[in-house]
């Protein structure tokens, strides 16, 4: 089968491998749809020790498929059903899976493999976070469960109730798909993005009310303009910026929430008011990953279209194009790319 394959930090290659066989309890998928995902972007230009730990491995993370080949011992799934996988399975026995808090499994086990034409499911996955689709929803639709899984943790942790006034901080797709499921729950949604190809697609798109930050030196001021003076109810970092995590703490209103959830590099810290953090009681959360509960949530939502992210694949291209797809996605020109093998 053709791959795109990482070897390390900036070495992807276009391979011919054998396909895969399935483990005892384990599965293999023909993939119809990946998606290509911010995070490929970093993780290509300097690896990734937990989503990474072994190369080669087939690179990306976002795909949905058919079951071409089941195991002995797999339950669940028969050859021919049409599956999602989330990219990451959970021990189930720590002591955050115990209590429901998979996304902080003390195992988390990652799993790589969508740019290629097949790709083997292990058994702790298949028993965990891969799902049967129904009839109606498109591989290219149900690719969108892990990303939206993410982002719906960033509105569970943010407690996004109808009628909120939601701020998203960042116009990526994980921004837009947060924006999307705050919306979805019915609460006002205001993007803030940098100009650009990518901020005039979603304001086309109509997914939110959009914010030009470059347009304003006070962010802060400008949201709170937009909120009768009191600020955003829920501000929700999807940078992974330091400072904005600080202006996310800033303009967010008296009781609120601030979540986040871009992940920021290594070392960086934020400083905090001391004075809002107390008084007005401001929530200071993080969110990171997913849940297999999250991931099936992601996808019933996708099959009853009460939340439909087709607008955010701005490309489609083939595996060989793969490289070139997430040039496109670095320099801030296409959302998603739909890869179809
Ligand atoms: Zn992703
Ligand atoms: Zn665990």
């Amino acid at each position: 089968m053709r791959a795109q394959v990482f070897h390390g930090p900036g070495d992807l290659r276009f391979e011919d491998l054998p396909i895969p066989e399935p483990e005892a309890g384990g599965i293999v998928v023909r993939i119809e749809a990946a998606l290509t995902c911010g995070t490929d972007v970093k993780v290509l230009r300097r690896g990734h020790p937990v989503m990474i730990p072994h190369v080669p491995t087939v690179f990306g993370h976002e795909f949905a498929g058919t079951v071409t080949r089941v195991g002995s011992g797999a339950a669940g799934v028969r050859e021919g059903d049409r599956v999602v996988a989330a990219n990451s399975a959970p021990c189930g026995q720590c002591r955050f899976c115990r209590e429901g808090r998979h996304n902080l499994c003390e195992d988390l086990l990652f799993v790589n493999g969508a740019y290629g034409e097949f790709v083997a499911l292990p058994p702790r996955l298949c028993a965990t976070n891969v799902v049967r689709l129904g009839a109606s929803l498109p591989a290219r639709r149900a690719a969108f469960a892990e990303p939206l899984a993410c982002a719906l943790l960033g509105v569970e942790r943010g407690r996004v109730e109808a009628g909120m006034t939601v701020a998203v901080i960042g116009h990526g797709p994980l921004g837009c798909l947060l924006a999307l499921s705050a919306a979805q729950r019915k609460a006002r949604v205001v993007l803030v993005g940098k100009p650009g190809w990518r901020l005039e697609r979603v304001r086309e798109l109509g997914l939110a009310e959009c914010v030009d930050s470059s347009l304003t030196h006070d962010l802060v001021g400008q949201l709170r303009d937009m909120t009768s003076g009191r600020g955003p109810e829920v501000v929700i970092d999807a940078t992974g910026r330091p400072e904005v995590w600080e202006q996310a703490v800033a303009s967010v209103g008296r009781g609120g929430t601030v979540v986040f959830f871009g992940g920021c590099a290594p070392g960086t810290t934020i400083a905090v008011d001391t004075r809002r953090a107390h008084y007005e009681e401001l929530t200071l959360v993080g969110a990171f990953h997913h849940t297999p509960a999250l991931i099936r949530q992601a996808v019933g939502l996708l099959e009853s279209e009460s939340l439909v992210p087709d607008g955010l694949v701005t490309h489609t291209m083939g595996l060989e194009r793969v490289r070139e797809a997430l040039g496109l996605m670095e320099r801030g020109e296409a959302l998603k790319v739909l890869i179809e093998p």
